[in-house]
């Protein structure tokens, strides 16, 4: 099989899909975002419906296909981060202040407090994000929330597939500006559309990225909810996958009552061995692309019964501003940090990021699809946040996956239709 990409179609087949849903937005008429029980939210691409232009847009947006910043960054970006983690004007450790949504949320409930300050006190029309499916909890959809009450139903990561681009033509839509909060790729495919489409560009009013090592499958959930004692997902009332509490503990409750609960940790040691390939090549698990990113403050430990903290990353002017104006107003409690709590903090993801150039390397050379990454350095991160044994796996140990996985052949999207 030839690694080139030409088609949305290509993306999907060659293991390169995010599952960020900006194609579906972006042409309509061809595109719907389907489930994939193994692999995650996938597009479908039917023929001749949508102007070749749509599909050349949705290819030029698509973030599986690849990410570019652009040459020159922001005055301001803080020099020692930029190589491996991408524009960062100012570095935060925080919570909402907020303690019911600070408590239901997944670190510190920044993400959703700075939601509920864009609503309450900027006027914002809503935010568009990801909550459990109400009909079917074990999958997700694309929400927009407009109330306290809505924000806090979706507090918390789901550790699943989740398309919160799909439902972008809302934004472009809407009477006023609105939220978007989404992993990294889903940013950052927000951002590419909103270029396209001037229209989102003006109703896009701010981005919040949530730190991202991977997306399990939904196969991963199932088998999660076995464990904790749902053996028919026709059973399901509700399934979390952390917060109340921080981290707080993976929970699966019956519609007949019966709960069951596994550690964050136990959780994430089984969920993340499901994540979808294109994690494995990504380049940004922390929001580049973000006005604010969001993640966990990990470079202590955490007593038992601890309230959450946020890592807070303002990365661009707008985000740093607003951020700013939340917490003056009083929607979060923040304290300064330095760039060495970010590298403390999330040592994974700097490894993850190193691998990157292995990874690419050896999956193009054996023929494989791999996303092409623009003024975003890969060699030198390679070559100095590794040790010797960790260089090796990233080559060897991808070569090893590039022909388990199968990811030389096509795999056309396989639809659940429930
Ligand atoms: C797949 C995945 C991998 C993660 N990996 C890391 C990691 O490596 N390091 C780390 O520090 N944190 C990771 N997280 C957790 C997350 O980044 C942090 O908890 C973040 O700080 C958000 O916390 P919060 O309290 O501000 O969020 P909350 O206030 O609880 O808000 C969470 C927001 O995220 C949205 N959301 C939830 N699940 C998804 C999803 N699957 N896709 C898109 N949006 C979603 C919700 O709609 C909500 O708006 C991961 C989360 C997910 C979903
Ligand atoms: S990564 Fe996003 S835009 Fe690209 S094919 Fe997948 S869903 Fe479509
Ligand atoms: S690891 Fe990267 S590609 Fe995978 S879901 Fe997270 S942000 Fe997207």
């Amino acid at each position: 099989m030839s690694g080139s990409i030409q088609s949305i179609r290509d993306v999907a087949e060659k293991h390169l899909c995010t599952g960020c849903g900006v194609c579906a937005y972006l042409a309509p008429d061809a595109i719907r975002i389907v489930d994939d029980l193994d692999r995650g939210r996938r597009p479908i691409v039917s023929d001749g419906g949508a102007s070749d232009a749509a599909l050349a847009d949705a290819l030029d947006a698509c973030p599986g296909r690849g990410l570019a910043h652009d040459v020159t960054q922001p005055a301001g970006v803080m020099p020692e981060l930029l190589p491996e983690w991408g524009p960062v004007l100012e570095v935060w450790e925080g919570f909402a202040a907020d303690d019911e949504l600070r408590f239901a949320a997944s670190s510190g409930g920044a993400a959703s407090a700075l939601a509920l300050f864009a609503l309450e006190q900027r006027a914002m029309h809503g935010v568009l994000h990801i909550a459990a499916r109400k009909d079917v909890p074990w999958l997700n959809e694309t929400v927009m929330s407009s109330s306290r009450a809505e924000l806090l139903a979706a507090t918390g990561s789901r550790y699943a597939p989740a398309s919160p681009c799909d439902r972008l033509a809302e934004i472009e839509a809407a009477p006023a500006p609105c939220v978007f909060i989404g992993k990294p790729c889903d940013v950052a495919a927000a951002r590419a559309a909103a270029r396209k489409r001037p229209a989102l560009e003006e109703k896009l009013g701010l981005t919040i990225a949530i730190f991202c090592a991977g997306t399990p499958s939904t196969r991963a959930t199932l088998e999660m909810m076995k464990r904790l004692g749902v053996d028919d997902p026709k059973d399901l009332a509700s399934v979390r996958y952390r917060g109340n509490g921080w981290p707080g503990n993976a929970r699966a409750e019956s519609k007949a009552g019966n709960t069951g609960e596994e550690t964050y940790a136990a959780s994430w040691g089984e969920l993340q061995k499901h994540r979808q390939w294109r994690c494995y090549v990504c380049a940004d698990h922390t929001g580049e692309f973000a006005d604010i990113a969001v993640g966990d403050p990990w470079y202590r430990e955490i007593p038992p019964g601890e309230p959450g903290r946020s890592l807070i990353l303002a990365r661009t002017e707008r985000g740093r501003a607003f951020l700013r104006a939340a917490v003056e107003a009083g929607a979060l409690e923040v304290e300064r940090r330095d760039a060495a709590t970010v590298v403390a903090s999330q040592p994974n993801l700097l490894t993850t990021r190193g691998a990157i150039w292995g990874r690419i390397l050896t999956t193009r050379a054996l023929g494989a699809a791999a996303p092409r990454y623009r003024n975003m350095p890969m060699f030198g991160t390679w070559w100095r946040a590794l040790t010797w044994r960790e260089k090796l796996g990233s080559l060897a140990g991808t070569a090893k996956r590039t022909f388990r996985k199968r990811l030389r052949e096509r795999r056309p999207v396989n639809e659940w239709k429930g």
